[in-house]
């Protein structure tokens, strides 16, 4: 019996006028996951169906499951859509399954086939009753649901589903630029937004020699590990320690921080103009740092009209440290390099900052120039699912 994997999309058939782009996005999305595979993939209005080598089938299958806008997906037998051919499948497809109770559940969308889904169900239940020893049918919980999909070519019988990874396809939102930092935050909101369908850009901000080539390279580890979910990733590097210095030189203490992060926030809406991104998405959390209160966020933000979306906002760190396991960031964020926010810490950073003190320390120094520069000598790395880990060695 020929094998496949039917896929469902479930929150995209909610998008009703945007349905057929939406399954074009996925299939794509799907088709360059498995290049390396032998498949056949066909999709449909509700499902998508692949055919593959049995010998990859575990290995798809973990693809699989790094592409967003599935729901559910089910390994199926496909056999012909005759009564005698789907009983035989029926127990072959259950022979090795061992079960107390089971539940038949029939969905006939040919109506040709001359027997309703009522009464196949019986007919089907009674053949396993027959067949196999000591099972009852349990309507309500059963061990095992034998699910048979009638349509007018073929016949689908499953008795698995599992889980996809939700959300939509990445490609169907325009491009969000992602501060990236080597943190445990960042990665898990990136992860966030391409949940969303977002494509992604990183930008990261370093101040060599106050942080170290190994701070990069670990960014750059965690946007590979973001790659799995969206094949590739621009990473632009901010050269920014004459910035970071001038505001350790010129600015009040407590408020270097501050005027750090509006620092950030300016090139990356500079940044995000040039590569026609929408939004800004960081890995801000309310309230966990100085520079992440209410104030801080809203004084920070002042300098931007561009929407800002914080994917972590509102979770606890822990509930942000399940994430980043889940998607295995969580090692590599807690490599202890320092990046540029570290380094520069002040004893006391001001929590409730004002704007009219932000604009008084920005006074103080030629930012805009500064700014001008930085925008000329940006750095860009591709970073590719399939690249090796070593990315010193491309810049
Ligand atoms: P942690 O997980 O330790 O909190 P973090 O990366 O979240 O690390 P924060 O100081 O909380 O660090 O910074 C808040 C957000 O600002 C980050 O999630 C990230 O989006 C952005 N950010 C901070 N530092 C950088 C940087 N060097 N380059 C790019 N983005 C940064
Ligand atoms: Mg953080």
């Amino acid at each position: 019996m020929n094998r496949v994997i039917l896929i469902k999309y479930g929150e995209l058939t909610t998008k009703k006028g945007n349905r057929n782009f939406f399954i074009k996005v996925l299939y794509e999305n799907i088709k360059n996951k498995l290049q390396d595979y032998q498949v056949n993939i066909k999709k449909d209005i509700s499902r998508m169906y692949i055919e593959f080598e049995d010998k990859d089938l575990k290995i798809i299958l973990s693809k699989i499951n790094e592409v967003f806008g599935i729901h559910k997906y089910h390994v199926a037998y496909k056999v012909s859509s005759d009564q005698e051919t789907i009983k035989e499948s029926v127990l072959d497809a259950i022979k090795n399954i061992s079960f107390d109770t089971f539940k038949v559940n029939t969905k006939r969308s040919d109506k040709r086939f001359e027997i309703n889904s009522m009464d196949f169900n019986n007919v089907i239940g009674g053949l396993i009753l027959k067949n196999v020893n000591n099972v009852k049918v349990d309507v309500h919980n059963p061990d095992l649901l034998v699910n048979i999909e009638i349509l007018p070519e073929f016949t689908y019988i499953y008795t698995n589903s599992y889980a996809g990874l939700g959300g939509y396809p990445v490609g169907t939102q325009p491009k969000s630029i992602l501060m990236l930092s080597g943190g445990i935050d960042s990665p898990v909101a990136g992860y966030l937004m391409l949940k969303r369908g977002v494509k992604l850009d990183c930008i990261y901000f370093e101040a060599i020699p106050h942080t170290s080539l190994e701070a990069r390279d670990k960014v750059l580890s965690l946007a590979k590990k973001l790659s799995k979910y969206c094949n590739k990733i621009d990473v632009h590097i901010i050269p920014f320690t004459e910035i970071q210095e001038s505001i350790y030189k010129n600015c009040n203490p407590d408020y270097t921080i501050t005027i750090m992060r509006r620092m950030m926030y300016r090139i990356t809406e500079r940044l995000a103009k040039r590569k026609k991104a929408l939004v800004i998405s960081n890995g801000e959390s309310i309230g966990q740092v100085a520079s992440q209160t209410l104030h801080s966020m809203s004084v920070i933000n002042e300098v931007t009209n561009m929407p800002v979306i914080r994917p972590v906002a509102c979770l606890d760190k822990l509930e942000i440290i399940d994430i980043a396991r889940k998607i295995d960031t969580y090692e590599t964020s807690i490599l202890p390099f320092e990046d540029c926010c570290t380094v520069f810490v002040p004893k006391h950073p001001v929590i409730n900052p004002t704007l009219e003190e932000c604009l008084i320390n920005e006074e103080k120094f030629d930012f805009e120039e500064q700014i001008n520069t930085v925008m000329k000598n940006i750095k860009t790395i591709t970073i590719r699912e399939k690249d090796k880990n070593n990315y010193q060695d491309l810049l």
